[in-house]
């Protein structure tokens, strides 16, 4: 039996400006993966915020009120957005919605897992509100308190470079929606488990080297910063374009007609 439910257990995842596109924001780290050479570099150009969330096309299918990982409503200002991947082969962003919503995933301090974005390489479902604690990283601590849960799909057929490519622009989009600054995007390994006789779970692996943050997860934080950028660059750009605009003239009034 290949399901979510068996294979998620608290260990896996307890879970410039207008035209001048010259300076590419990626810093040259090539990675263990080859991931730098799977995906090309992001480009710094103006990007509205708005258009970016809409090109996500993130689809809601919350885990019900009251129930399962949703039992307890327990309310969360964001702070932090951890990464994870699934570790499973088999399961994929919708059966993962599926195994949330009917209380596959038992784990954790409340008894089930739930986490807030699943991401593969054609979709992103959002399970939970942003705005309420998940249940993925490390127990009673700040990883599950304050932050953001991503799990990166890793079925069979699912591509990885263009699902880490999509959960980096979904980053971005949660960084600039909550002012969560690049430091405070975090790998799982960031937040150790009380009580593990390895407190800091291999995870994302995909991204970590020999099981530790190192060239790949910055490479990947880079490519976040790059997406994040491209925000901030088309605020400087509407700045100056507002800056720049030609003064209306004052309408004239009645009382100064000339006749
Ligand atoms: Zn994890």
């Amino acid at each position: 039996m290949s399901s979510p439910s068996r294979l998620l257990s608290y260990a896996l995842p307890a879970i410039l400006l207008a035209g001048a596109v010259a300076y590419v924001s990626c810093k040259s780290v090539s990675t263990t993966m080859g991931w730098d050479k799977k995906l090309s570099a992001v480009v710094n150009q103006p990007k509205d915020p708005a258009i970016a969330r809409q090109e996500l096309r993130i689809r809601t299918d919350y885990i019900p009120a009251g129930k399962f990982g949703r039992r307890m409503h327990r309310p969360m200002q964001p702070r932090y957005i951890t990464i994870h991947s699934t570790q499973n082969p088999t399961g994929d962003a919708f059966d993962h919605a599926r195994a949330l919503k009917n209380g596959a995933l038992k784990g954790g301090v409340i008894g089930y897992l739930c986490w807030h974005f699943s991401v593969q390489q054609d979709a992103i479902i959002q399970h939970l509100p942003t705005s309420e604690q998940g249940e993925h990283a490390d127990f009673d601590g700040p990883g599950n308190r304050f932050s953001i849960g991503i799990e990166m799909c890793e079925h069979q057929g699912n591509d990885l470079a263009t699902t880490i490519d999509r959960t980096a622009r979904l980053t971005a989009s949660l960084m600039q929606e909550f002012s969560i600054p690049i430091e405070n995007v975090r790998a799982h390994y960031h937040w150790p488990r009380k009580g593990y006789d390895k407190p800091n779970k291999n995870c994302p692996h995909f991204l970590l080297d020999r099981g530790e943050p190192g060239h790949d997860w910055q490479w990947f934080l880079n490519r976040v910063s790059a997406y994040r950028q491209q925000f901030d660059t088309f605020y400087e750009l509407q700045r100056q374009q507002n800056q720049s605009a030609p003064i209306e003239p004052a309408p004239v009034s009645a009382g100064e007609q000339v006749i």
